[in-house]
């Protein structure tokens, strides 16, 4: 949940729920978006009533719920809610409805408010993990997303049925934060294609054992997801890293282990990118010859020939057109900014993210980063400490603003 979540404060949103074993997970749902400062009104299919009363859901939204598309009071103005709603989220989203969304079916309050929607419309998908990945609903929700719709990225674990895997809505928390995410980002990056690097890289001496470093990929991850969110079109390149890689139909994930590998994906990917952002911690040097057996430890020492590995960031700052963009990240211990700025110019960066190792609370592994962004225009704006995930936000943010040009 995110901290004070101001971005959800007076908005008007509106809660289409669908006959999931999930939807008691709607009013746990509800209470947060209240909690948030939302205005929420509650809409249910039919079905959604068997797992979840409507009272339950008025109490908390403390508005009437409407389940019916006619009552004996008279016929329910489906259009008003459409357009009352600045968001309209769908959660859960059994398969049924989105196949019925697809096509513009309208049997029921949650259909007809999607047709009439002139808001952003999420759906937060729940359903058994074969249904999940049938090939129809892959075309449903790919569909969906090509009409605008923002699909909230369902969870992996155990389901209903019994099954474990993919299929499982999102918690009420993520789908707040992702509603609160996506209201933040009032500078879209939709449409821009990201070329993301991420993690470390292994560079092999032997068939057991390689050099590398203790990058996690957290912050490359939080970055994927933040750009996704504001509606990019990312491709994360990553190293081998400890963390599960999120799971979202706007991140594609190109898996690699050596500096080569991961340069070969950036380099043909950056002709097709707007934007790239270079957060991996790359090792600079891989052993010179590979050992093909594991190499015995015969003596008291033994000395390893080192070489370097392509610098994909200079790689790709040579290749650089004028209309792109490019982010660095630079880690370092001593003289950092004026270290930082030398990576800047030297790589052709718009913008360097400068990691302090001697800030507490930065740099690997950690959950949090505090980092100073540094323009080509030599412009430095110190932030403070804070999560992996607000700083993703910042950077985007920092990079919408400064060297985005807005949509004419
Ligand atoms: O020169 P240095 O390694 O400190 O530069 C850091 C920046 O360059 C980071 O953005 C990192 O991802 C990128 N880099 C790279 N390829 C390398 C080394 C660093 O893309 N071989």
């Amino acid at each position: 949940m995110p901290g004070g979540s101001l971005m959800l404060e007076g908005k008007h949103i509106l809660l289409g729920i669908c006959g999931s074993i999930a939807a008691y997970k709607a009013a746990v749902l509800t209470r947060l978006l209240i909690k948030s400062g939302a205005n929420v009104r509650v809409i249910m299919t039919p079905s959604a009533t068997g797992f979840v009363t409507p009272l339950t859901l008025s109490t908390l939204s403390h508005h009437p719920v409407v389940h019916e598309l006619f009552s004996d009071t008279g016929w329910h103005n489906h259009v008003e809610y459409g357009l009352w709603a600045d968001a309209y989220v769908i959660a859960p989203a059994t398969a049924n409805t989105m196949a019925r969304m697809v096509s513009g079916q309208c049997e029921n309050m949650v259909e007809a408010a999607w047709l009439s929607a002139r808001c952003p419309v999420f759906v937060a998908p729940a359903m058994d993990l074969e249904m999940w990945r049938h090939p129809s609903t892959r075309r449903n929700c790919a569909t969906l997303e090509k009409d605008g719709v923002r699909i909230i990225p369902v969870g992996s674990g155990e389901l209903a049925s019994g099954l474990n895997g993919a299929g499982r809505m999102a918690e009420p928390e993520d789908i707040v934060e992702f509603l609160d995410q996506s209201f933040r980002s009032d500078t879209s990056l939709s449409g821009k294609k990201i070329l993301l690097t991420a993690g470390p890289t292994r560079e092999p001496i032997d068939p057991v054992r390689f050099l590398s470093n203790p990058s996690s990929g957290k912050m490359g991850v939080a970055l994927a997801l933040a750009a996704a969110a504001a509606g990019a079109e990312v491709t994360l390149v990553s190293g081998p890293v400890p963390i599960s890689l999120p799971q979202h139909s706007r991140i594609h994930i190109i898996s690699v282990q050596t500096a080569q590998e991961m340069r070969d994906a950036a380099v043909s990917l950056w002709p097709h990118s707007d934007i790239g952002i270079l957060c991996a911690a790359v090792s600079d040097w891989r052993p010179q010859y590979f050992a093909a057996e594991k190499l015995k430890k015969t003596g008291q020492s033994m000395t390893l020939n080192l070489e370097r590995t392509p610098d994909i960031a200079q790689e790709l700052g040579g290749m650089k057109k004028k209309e792109q963009i490019l982010v660095g990240f630079a880690l370092e211990t001593e003289n950092e900014i004026e270290h930082a700025k030398e990576k800047l110019k030297k790589k052709h960066f718009d913008m360097i993210v400068l990691n302090s190792l001697k800030d507490a609370g930065a740099g690997f592994e950690t959950d949090t980063n505090k980092v100073t962004l540094i323009h080509a225009s030599g412009r430095i704006d110190p932030r403070p400490l804070s999560t992996k995930k607000a700083v993703a936000q910042e950077i985007l943010a920092a990079l919408v603003g400064t060297h985005l040009k807005p949509e004419p």
